[in-house]
């Protein structure tokens, strides 16, 4: 595999770092959603990155994507926007240009691409969270709709979204089967509830969102009926990929800015950087960077290829999160008392890391999965 980028990768990345931090930046927008920065990164076309252009999409291929989700990590400080972005692009606008019926396409992907319609995912239930697959939302099927029951939990995008894509059974052959169904907030019976607060991502709302025998018609099942495991198991590996590819990014810039802060700080008439108990954390944060990196490309190229990259992204996901976090927590300490204010933003960069090692299927749940899989030898 070949990882030098083109001159029109480069390019790319330095569009969106500069964007980002042009636009994306607003130190008053780091609590809540904010439009208008809604509308500004929709005009950058970043929503349609590897969606074709008969669908006005810049039908790049997915190493480009991830270069360009780094990057927007790496110059947005507002993880919460971003982590909106990335719910939008890879599990709600991504699994109906992959799975969608031409109709289906026809009528969400365009407007997606757009960022007119803002797109999100609906899996979790109060009492279905690791074990997803146990969920109690039901799609009945009566004339030419199914009528959908069933509330779901911890809905990132949620009061945002205009579009979900939602998981619930469906009775085929006597047997319970989850399929994918596209269903538009504007259906009667779709309801979102107060947004949820939470500990970091702020700028990202989350909620519950119930349905109450809603209509959603037939040609709105996103695949097959019954073929929602596979589905899920599919929207995961690219969460796993691009919402972590972003995360690549921000410990780069966590990183920079803590060697700043290590050069600036003087205790003891000398640079904190001076002292390796100090330099140490910052070449570690390199490590982390550099592995991650490594293997975010390699899933990318293997994305390419279309091939599944189910472990690699398991492995890929639990290894970002722990760094992440990590490193977040090293450039608190590295920045002492002012680290621990809000002032510095190191504090927010830590709450906001924190959640990565819940959503996506929480780390333990991925050891399990990387060990059932490290049973088949690769060699
Ligand atoms: C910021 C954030 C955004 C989210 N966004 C969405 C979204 O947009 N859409 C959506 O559908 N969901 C979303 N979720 C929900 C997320 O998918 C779930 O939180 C996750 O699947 C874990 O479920 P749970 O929180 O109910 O934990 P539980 O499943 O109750 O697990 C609790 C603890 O037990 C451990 N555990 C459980 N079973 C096992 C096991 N077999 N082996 C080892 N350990 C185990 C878990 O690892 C965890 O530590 C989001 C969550 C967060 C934090």
């Amino acid at each position: 595999m070949d990882f030098t980028l083109s001159e029109e990768q480069k390019q790319l990345r330095r569009e969106i770092i500069q964007f980002s931090r042009e636009y994306l930046n607003d130190e008053n927008c780091m609590d809540f959603f904010s439009r208008e920065m809604w509308e500004e990164i929709s005009q950058l076309g970043i929503h349609g990155v590897i969606v074709s252009e008969e669908y006005g999409g810049m039908n790049e291929s997915f190493l480009t994507g991830a270069i360009m989700i780094e990057a927007l990590g790496y110059g947005c400080k507002n993880n919460g926007f971003v982590f909106v972005v990335n719910n939008h692009i890879w599990v709600g606008l991504n699994l109906i240009y992959l799975y969608g019926s031409d109709l289906l396409k026809e009528k969400y992907l365009r407007n997606m691409v757009e960022g007119k319609y803002i797109g999100s995912i609906a899996i979790s239930e109060a009492d279905s969270g690791s074990d997803a697959f146990s969920m109690e939302t039901t799609a009945q099927e009566k004339d030419d709709c199914y009528i959908l029951n069933g509330s779901k939990m911890f809905i990132s995008n949620g009061s945002i979204a205009d579009v979900f894509v939602v998981f619930a059974k469906v009775m085929v052959d006597n047997l319970a089967q989850i399929t994918g169904f596209v269903v538009e907030k504007a259906f009667d019976g779709v309801k979102c509830g107060q947004d949820i607060e939470k500990m970091g991502l702020n700028s990202c709302p989350m909620c519950e969102v119930t349905f109450n025998n809603v209509k959603v018609p037939k040609e709105n099942v996103l695949g097959t009926v019954g073929g929602g495991k596979s589905l899920i198991t599919s929207a995961l590996e690219w969460e796993r990929c691009y919402e972590f590819a972003c995360h690549v990014g921000a410990m780069q810039r966590v990183m920079e800015e803590c060697i700043r802060y290590a050069d600036e700080r003087r205790q003891f008439g000398k640079a904190i950087g001076e002292n390796q108990a100090v330099s140490h954390k910052i070449a570690d944060m390199r490590i982390k960077i550099e592995m991650s990196r490594l293997m975010l490309y390699k899933i990318a190229c293997l994305k390419d290829k279309k091939r599944n990259a189910y472990v690699e992204t398991s492995i890929f996901k639990v290894f970002v999160s722990e760094s992440y976090i990590q490193v977040c927590r090293d450039a608190l300490q590295i920045y002492g008392a002012y680290g621990y204010t809000k002032e510095y933003g190191i504090e927010r960069e830590l709450r906001d890391a924190i959640a990565c090692s819940i959503y996506s299927g929480t780390n333990e749940i991925l050891r399990n999965t990387i060990y059932d899989m490290s049973k088949i030898s690769v060699l």
